[in-house]
């Protein structure tokens, strides 16, 4: 790693107002939640919340945590190795799930620092997956993305290949890779991507679904989200992204 990759370490302290302004919002987020459980005869605590932290600086963390919040997502390697290792010295139940297109050359230090990466989406990086699980004996739980939209700029499994990859990755990380996870495409009714999600982990016996964001987690709690990763419901609107 050069100087101009190596991330800088965040501080983790936070102010008292930012402390109370997430409290305030997970709260809120987590009666939305159990209200959406409840509306689809569902148990309160069937689905786990992953606060996507990205953008947000580390303190923003460390308070989310304080406000009882364990699970984060990131979209970034680089970004996480910044946050995370510091994070975890004081708060060593942090968990982190990496949700963004994951590039090979990041494996390592995906491996590394990941409790879940939910972006398996080719052979090449089931490969690389592998080698680096083998080399460090760690091996984070693993999601397939699918691209449920077939949208060309999109990362994730073509919908046509996905039975093929899923069995694969079954019979080589086993009981490692626990479930799907999809984006649907923007401006879409993002109900039929989710319940065609849905019947595809049904159909490979995986347990977890990681769907629904703040605009549409309530759908797809609806259609049996385990999993929804909520960003700007709890941080706050992001900045524009100069880069995706
Ligand atoms: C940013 C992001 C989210 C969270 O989106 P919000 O609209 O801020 O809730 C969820 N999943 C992925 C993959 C993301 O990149």
């Amino acid at each position: 790693m050069n100087a101009a990759q190596m991330p800088l370490t965040e501080p983790t302290s936070f102010s008292p107002e930012r402390g109370a302004e997430l409290a305030h919002s997970l709260a809120g987020l987590r009666v939305r939640i159990a209200s959406a459980c409840a509306a689809a005869s569902r148990p309160p605590g069937a689905v786990t919340l992953v606060a996507v932290s990205k953008t947000y600086p580390a303190s923003d963390i460390a308070a989310a945590h304080a406000a009882g919040q364990m699970i984060f997502g990131e979209n970034r390697v680089q970004e996480a190795l910044g946050k995370f290792p510091p994070l975890r010295q004081t708060c060593p139940d942090l968990r982190l799930h990496l949700i963004g297109p994951l590039q090979t050359n990041k494996v390592r230090d995906a491996v590394r620092i990941a409790d879940v990466i939910e972006t398996l989406d080719r052979p090449a990086l089931a490969d690389a997956l592998a080698r680096e699980a083998d080399r460090q004996g760690r091996m984070p739980d693993l999601l397939i993305e699918v691209n449920t939209g077939s949208e060309p700029q999109k990362a994730g499994i073509q919908p046509e290949e996905a039975d093929a990859f899923i069995a694969q990755a079954q019979s080589r990380f086993g009981a490692k890779l626990t479930g799907l996870m999809c984006i649907p495409p923007a401006g879409a009714d993002p109900a039929p991507h989710f319940t065609a999600l849905a019947t595809l982990a049904a159909r490979h016996g995986l347990t977890v679904l990681s769907m629904g964001m703040s605009a549409d987690f309530e759908a797809a709690i609806a259609k049996g989200a385990t999993h929804v990763r909520i960003g700007t419901a709890i941080f706050g609107s992001r900045p524009p992204l100069t880069t995706a």
